[in-house]
């Protein structure tokens, strides 16, 4: 895996001279203003700005030319590590070029949930641990947030937008890049019911407390007077509750969240059995990146995609903001039952059985 820690670092100049040099150079133009000095010598602040300008767009560019794809394909690797190397320097925590690229790509994922719905699954990945899952029939958001802890990742505006489009939301525990009352509130405004564990929001009567000691599939509405078969796990988070949720769509499909899942080893079987109370096949599986033991809980529920979450959640110390490149090295090191795929934010993947 160092080698392929390795041939990105050696392979982002690479990108940058050769792979359509003029793209390069059209995204620095688009970054550049005649007035802006065009040499640093004396003045570290400005550099860190033009520096964080260019980055970002290239970012930007490569991952347009490089779209999602599983597995480990050095486009993406080299386009979602160079990303780790911004987002794990705190120059740019809360800073304009940062918003500016974060706005470009919620407005991107935008853009695609108002083209119409396509044949399938979509899976949309907003931030952290926030998904947008999608089919013909019905749109559920796990995780959904404005505020992840003090960062504004996702303005009222824009994330007014994403809620109008989703049926329900379900949050998977009560810890704040989880759960945003901005965002519940949105939800139920527009007349989706919001799910979360009794010891989320517990005084507030308008959501919907959901928790099962046992493993245990109900029919929860969504909006428009429609139902959804949703297994509830009873995971936790140390001593909080963290409901992990397998919803399944009309068409068939089955996809869990499994929030910031995290029992410790005493209570692990809890989850782990819970794979085989589940009673039916399981297609995408979307975990934090640091589940633990992740290959092992992977290999228990066994779906036919696993997708991780939680990468550069910019309110944790950069130790433990958990970069993409650890998301890649992590799973081309394990002996997974099916592929894997790492999603940066503001992303789309079209999955079909
Ligand atoms: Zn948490
Ligand atoms: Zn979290």
């Amino acid at each position: 895996m160092r080698r392929l820690y390795l041939i990105v670092f050696l392979f982002i100049p690479l990108l940058l001279s050769s792979c359509g040099g003029g793209e390069v150079k059209k995204s620095a133009e688009n970054v550049f203003s005649k007035d802006r000095a065009p040499y640093y010598w004396g003045k570290p602040g400005e550099y860190y700005e033009a520096q964080g300008d260019v980055m970002f767009s290239v970012i930007e560019d490569m991952l347009e030319e490089y779209p999602p794809q599983v597995g480990a394909p050095l486009g993406r690797v080299a386009a979602l590590s160079s990303l780790d190397m911004l987002c794990h320097d705190t120059r740019y925590d809360d800073s304009p070029p940062f918003h500016s690229f974060l706005d470009g790509r919620i407005d991107h994922l935008i853009a695609s949930l108002d083209r119409p719905s396509r044949k399938g699954l979509t899976i949309y990945k907003v931030f952290n641990d926030a998904f947008i899952v999608r089919t013909r029939k019905a749109t559920v958001a796990f995780d959904l947030c404005g505020k992840y802890w003090k960062l504004q990742a996702v303005d009222s505006l824009r994330l007014s937008s994403l809620i109008s489009h989703c049926d329900a939301l379900f949050i998977s525990h009560r810890d704040s890049d989880h759960a945003d009352l901005e965002s519940v509130m949105m939800f139920l405004s527009q007349g989706s019911p919001v799910y979360c564990p009794e010891d989320c929001f517990p005084s507030n009567g308008k959501v919907t407390h959901l928790r099962r000691e046992a493993v245990e599939t109900l029919p929860l509405p969504i909006r428009g007077g429609r139902n959804l078969d949703v297994t509830l796990i009873p995971g936790h988070q140390d001593n909080l509750q963290n409901n992990v949720y397998v919803v399944e769509f009309p068409e068939g499909y089955t996809v869990a969240h499994f929030g910031d899942q995290w029992e410790g080893k005493e209570a692990r079987p809890v989850v782990e059995n819970a794979a085989s109370l589940l009673g039916k096949p399981l297609d995408v599986m979307i975990a934090d990146n640091w589940l633990m033991p992740l290959e092992e809980t992977v290999r228990s529920f066994s779906p036919r995609l696993f997708v991780t979450g939680h990468e550069n959640e910019m309110s944790h110390s950069v130790d433990h903001r958990e970069a993409f490149w650890l998301s890649f090295q992590k799973l081309e090191n394990m002996d997974l039952p099916c592929p894997y795929l790492v999603m940066g934010w503001g992303e789309e993947f079209n999955f079909r059985k």
